[in-house]
């Protein structure tokens, strides 16, 4: 049996039934115990996050120097620039000589990384690592015909921006691995959950899908980190959760179809014991009938479906609170205010009212959200420490200092055994802390 590089051990790569490729432990792990850390075989930092973050190492400074060419690229240092220039000079130049009309998306941008990155490694044995790109599932054949347009705008766009600099596979090949994006990328996020980048683990890719994970994914720096949430036994397989767990079993395997084409089939599928909590309606002296409760639901569905379209194409940010305002009233007739469907339009308008600068509606949104969020999502969901965050983050702002540090000792709770006490964000944030106690 293969043993991860650089791992601590006590992991191996098995056959998991029903699943295909999975990874297991073989000695006991413990709650907050790190299982292995993955640097990134490739990863992009976002646009939107240039000049905050080091595009190499991913670290956030205030002093960032600028390449000099492009001027829209930032590093910590010489090393830094120097590190990532193998795959900055796929775009240095094309920015420049494409100006404002330079617009790949960040997964193109990742495959134009994965290719640089292949040539370079051409040589190099593919044992290193237990799964590489080549192995990655792809499920070129179960896509569909939006996906199927989507793959095919990306690789126009991978020829547009980057065939001068790159050496482009053919069309197949380039279809199997913008598949293979799709379903094997990681969204690195910071402590908020906010979007910084998107990055390839082959280690992490390995761990199948449960609602009910067994592990957490967070991030130092561009490295992946894989921590127990459980306490685990030798032959427990790895789970991690591919997607929010906050929404009802038919939303969540919806959302497993569409992106990773399985259903899941574990304890919390099968017994589906949160999803009345998750759904609840609101109490009244007549309860209300049942097809009012379905009409809502399909109301919901809708909203949830054309406020993540229209954030998409714009950002009227007046338009998409008011959005939120009408279905938080019309689903507010019906369901209960710890319904996951007013929580998910909350949510959306607290980061609207975050945006303009309105701390109290965003903190009266946040303190809405927060009780039925601990309740809805597993003990160490990171879902909960960044909204713990937020709002600790906007009580500090109002000068509510007690609110604040309180808010802050409960997520680090959580980040505590997510990230591990070392991490970075922990020792920032006993840093601010110690200011104001
Ligand atoms: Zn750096
Ligand atoms: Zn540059
Ligand atoms: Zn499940």
């Amino acid at each position: 049996m293969m043993q991860i590089k650089g791992s601590i051990g006590g992991l191996e790569r098995f056959d998991s039934p029903g699943k295909g490729r999975g990874l297991r432990v073989t000695r006991p792990f413990k709650v907050g115990e790190l299982l292995f850390s993955s640097p990134a075989y490739a990863c992009v930092l976002s646009v939107k996050e240039r000049g905050c973050y080091c595009e190499f190492c991913f670290t956030r400074k205030e002093s960032l120097a600028r390449c000099g060419k492009c001027k829209k690229a930032f590093y910590c240092n010489a090393k830094c620039q120097k590190g990532d220039w193998s795959f900055h000079k796929l775009e240095c130049s094309a920015m420049t000589a494409f100006r404002e009309n330079w617009c790949p998306s960040e997964i193109s941008r990742l495959v134009a990384r994965i290719l640089a990155k292949k040539k370079t490694q051409k040589e190099r044995s593919g044992s290193e690592k237990i799964l590489t790109i080549g192995e990655m599932q792809s499920h070129v054949e179960d896509v569909d015909n939006e996906r199927r347009e989507m793959n095919e705008a990306e690789i126009a766009a991978l020829h547009r921006f980057y065939s001068k600099h790159l050496e482009l596979p053919d069309h197949k090949d380039l279809l199997t691995l913008f598949s293979q994006v799709a379903c094997n990328g990681f969204t690195i996020e910071d402590d908020e959950l906010s979007h910084l980048g998107t990055a390839i683990y082959p280690d992490v890719a390995l761990i199948n899908h449960s609602c009910l994970p067994s592990v957490i994914v967070t991030y130092n720096g561009t490295s992946a980190e894989v921590r127990a949430v459980q306490d685990m036994k030798p032959g427990d397989e790895v789970l991690i959760s591919y997607i929010d767990l906050l929404y009802p079993t038919d939303d969540r395997n919806n959302r497993l179809r569409e992106t990773y084409y399985f259903t899941c089939d574990c304890k919390e599928c099968k017994s589906k014991s949160k999803d009345n909590a998750k759904l609840k309606v609101r109490k009244q002296s007549d309860p209300i009938e049942q097809d009012v409760i379905s009409n809502m639901m399909r109301y919901a569905r809708k909203t949830v479906r054309e406020f993540r379209a229209l954030k998409g194409i714009k950002n009227i940010l007046h338009e998409l609170l008011e959005m939120c305002e009408q279905s938080l009233e019309e689903m507010g007739a019906v369901f209960d205010d710890s319904n996951v469907y007013m929580l998910h339009m909350m949510y959306q308008a607290m980061g609207i009212c975050i945006h303009m600068q309105d701390a109290d509606s965003a903190i009266r949104y946040g303190e809405k959200i927060l009780k039925p969020y601990s309740q809805l999502y597993p003990p160490y969901s990171l879902n909960v420490s960044s909204m713990y965050l937020k709002l600790g983050r906007l009580y500090m702002g109002l000068e509510r200092y007690s609110m604040g540090i309180s808010a802050f000792k409960k997520a680090m709770t959580i980040m505590e055994v997510a990230h591990g006490k070392d991490h970075l964000y922990l020792t920032e944030l006993r840093k601010d802390m110690d200011f104001f106690m």
